[in-house]
């Protein structure tokens, strides 16, 4: 074996102007490797890098074999992507609308019992004709007359919409709180490519399109009973507060998201399973945590 064969100086790695532009563990400490310089090692000839915390080698692939379908499967599985965001946009825009109709629905629980009272009462007076007439009023359609003439008088002896709130209706906000502040760590780690105030964004857009369905669904009732005419006296005073507390919840849950899933992924996960995660930490401007060395 012939010394000079191995010269020292040509096996020093040269810089090949290239750097690691995706998460990649150091196969020793777990370090992640990404925005590390890619060098030319001299005595294989091949392309490394080195690893800044613990100075561990490792080879890179300089040609990758799977080049042609890597592309093929990359646009599959965007488009496939895609396909489930939109998924979950329908998921959250329904869950939304549920929650939404189910507000109105308790909070006007109180008053649609008033109405049905101060309707029957007004029926039972003889005001609705014959007894034929009288039966069509009370079980098929509301009298029209009534809606008009007596119905002001008894929202105004009731005090008023605000005054005859359900207030069992907070239990629904309640569990609408929990299931918009999952929607908005869900979208805020989802959408990862975008600003945590778009993802806030699009969840708003979201609400406001199942409220509009909430709306089509209580005004287009061709049945008028009271429960429907409280239902559709109290939408706008009960959306109100349940878009507040929609965008309240759903704000919480974007602007603390991407904490709770990096707390996750450190309490679920060893320093190496991390790395594949590295977004999580890199899209904040965050440093992935320092594993420590044995
Ligand atoms: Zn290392």
């Amino acid at each position: 074996m012939n010394q000079e064969d191995t010269p020292i100086q040509s096996s020093m790695p040269t810089p090949t102007g290239d750097s690691i532009c995706a998460d990649r563990a150091c196969a020793r400490c777990g370090f992640n490797l990404i925005g590390q310089q890619v060098l030319r090692e001299g005595h294989y000839n091949m392309i490394v890098v080195r690893c800044p915390e613990c100075g561990t080698m490792a080879a890179l692939e300089e040609y990758p074999i799977l080049s042609k379908w890597a592309g093929r499967w990359a646009r599959l599985f965007a488009a496939l992507w895609i396909l489930l965001l939109l998924g979950y946009a329908a998921g959250t825009t329904g869950s939304i609308y549920g929650l939404g109709f189910g507000s109105v629905a308790v909070a006007s629980d109180q008053m649609s019992v008033i109405l049905s009272q101060e309707y029957g009462e007004w029926i039972d007076d003889g005001q609705g004709g014959s007894q034929a007439q009288q039966y069509t009023m009370r079980w098929t359609t509301m009298d029209q007359g009534w809606i008009e003439n007596e119905f002001p008088r008894v929202l105004r002896s009731s005090g008023g919409i605000f005054s005859q709130i359900d207030w069992d209706v907070v239990w629904v906000w309640l569990g609408m709180g929990l299931v918009l502040y999952f929607w908005g760590v869900f979208w805020s780690v989802v959408l990862l490519g975008a600003r945590r105030r778009s993802a806030w964004v699009v969840i708003l857009a979201l609400s406001a399109l199942a409220v509009y369905f909430d709306y089509i669904a209580i005004q287009s009732g061709n049945f008028t009973n009271s429960i429907e005419l409280a239902q559709r006296t109290m939408f706008s005073t009960v959306m109100a507060i349940t878009l507040v507390v929609m965008a309240a919840c759903s704000g919480a849950g974007v602007f603390t998201g991407r904490k709770l899933a990096r707390l996750v992924v450190c309490l679920a996960l060893p320093p190496r399973m991390r790395v594949p995660l590295g977004i999580l930490w890199t899209r904040d401007g965050l440093e992935l945590p320092k594993p420590i060395l044995k």
